[in-house]
């Protein structure tokens, strides 16, 4: 093993190592982050369609993503890069009556957060998405301040920022070992070495659990793969991210919008779902999701597709990350199990990992700490995944 130390060694370039690294780098502490893939975000992180909302419905999520909405959307003005983000809102739309009340009992959970979210009736929601197909439309929620972004630019601008500020980056190393003594990390062992450090963050994503037992520990952290696509850019036409939560045979809810250079990107939740690390894209996600977009909003039907792509959420059992550090190991902390919000996650549990090792964290901190302990009980599900 070389004898470089490190203040911190991140586990993972993607959605949330990369703005860790940052944070940390910026707070005058000298992170390595190391990866298997070749460059930033080859992970998850690009597998995401871009969507990034603070309307959660526990207090833990909406606290990190009112952070990261924060850091979206100030970062061209204050770092000089472009993300593309674009405060489009976000539309849960309700065509019968079990998804109506479902969203209306969330909304008061939300409101009473103080977030920006309300119900609008059909015809005021006609007036913000004009598209929508108005058979049997009954209304939705409307969240104006939530948005979107490119995750390969954002993963860009994280990694970019980070080595500016003293950040290091190994990519095509492989973390094979955390090295333990007396209960302390005290680096990690790799295909090409290792390096020293007295802290080690989980940020493995999909591949967060062997991380887990190279540490001696476990962590519930199951991938399970999605597919997405992108159309051809055409003039803009749609505001928010529309959300249609009703099941079909084969997917749960799907979601598209479009994004800030013009095309539609789209996501479907299969069900069941589809266990393990297969990132091959299949022929059946295309027919089931287009039919049920065009259905939505029969202005789609044109379009034309250039691209589709499968990647992993990586899921827990309850929904929600798993984030903190492990009492069994001093100095291994975990940022693991983002399910299918890690994208919006990342820089708010960046920005929160950087004050936890700097010891700076707030009393809300604390508590949003609490709710994705480790050590939580994994009963509970999140009303809305
Ligand atoms: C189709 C699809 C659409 C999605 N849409 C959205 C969305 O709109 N909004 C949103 O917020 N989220 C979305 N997500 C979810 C989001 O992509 C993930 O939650 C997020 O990227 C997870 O971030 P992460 O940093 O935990 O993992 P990753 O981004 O996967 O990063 C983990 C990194 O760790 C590295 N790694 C793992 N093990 C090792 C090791 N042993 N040694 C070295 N490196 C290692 C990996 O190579 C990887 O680069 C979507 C996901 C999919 C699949």
């Amino acid at each position: 093993m070389t004898t470089q130390v490190y203040d911190v060694i991140i586990v993972g370039s993607g959605s949330v190592g990369l703005p860790t690294a940052f944070f940390l780098a910026q707070a005058g502490l000298k992170p390595l982050v190391i990866d298997q893939f070749a460059s930033p975000g080859q992970g998850s992180n690009k597998a995401a369609i871009g969507g990034i909302r603070a309307t959660h419905s526990a207090p833990s999520k909406i606290r990190i993503c009112l952070e990261s909405i924060e850091i979206f959307s100030t970062w061209q003005e204050r770092y000089g890069d472009n993300i593309e983000w674009y405060r489009g809102g976000y539309s849960f739309v309700a065509y019968r009556e079990r998804e109506e009340k479902t969203l209306k009992d969330l909304l008061k959970i939300q409101q009473a957060y103080g977030l920006d979210i309300r119900w609008l009736d059909r015809d005021d929601l006609l007036a913000v998405i004009p598209d929508l197909n108005q058979d049997g439309l009954i209304g939705g929620t409307y969240s104006p301040g939530d948005g979107s972004a490119s995750p390969m630019l954002t993963a860009h601008a994280f990694y970019s920022r980070a080595r500016e500020a003293g950040a290091e980056f190994h990519f095509r190393e492989r973390v094979t070992g955390v090295i333990r003594r007396r209960g302390r990390v005290v680096g990690v062992r790799t295909d090409r070495g290792g390096d020293a450090t007295g802290t080690v963050i989980n940020a493995a994503g999909p591949w967060a659990r062997a991380v887990a037992q190279m540490a001696g520990l476990d962590a519930p952290v199951t991938p399970d793969s999605h597919e997405a696509g992108i159309t051809e850019p055409v003039a803009p036409f749609l505001g928010p991210m529309v959300v249609d939560i009703r099941p079909a045979p084969g997917s749960k809810n799907y979601y598209f919008y479009q994004h800030k250079p013009g095309p539609i990107v789209f996501c479907i939740t299969p069900d069941p779902p589809i266990v393990g690390t297969d990132r091959r894209e299949t022929s059946l996600f295309l027919p089931m999701i287009s039919r049920r977009m065009v259905d939505l909003m029969p202005k789609l039907t044109n379009i034309k597709v250039r691209r589709t792509w499968r990647g992993l959420y990586p899921m827990t059992p309850d929904g929600f990350p798993i984030v903190g550090a492990r009492k069994e190991l001093s100095g291994y902390i975990e940022a693991i199990g983002m399910c299918g919000q890690g994208y919006m996650l990342g820089p708010g549990v960046g920005a929160l990992l950087a004050r936890m090792i700097q010891g700076t964290m707030t009393p809300e901190d604390e508590e949003v700490l609490t709710e994705l302990s480790p050590y939580r009980d994994f009963g509970a599900e999140e009303k809305l995944k």
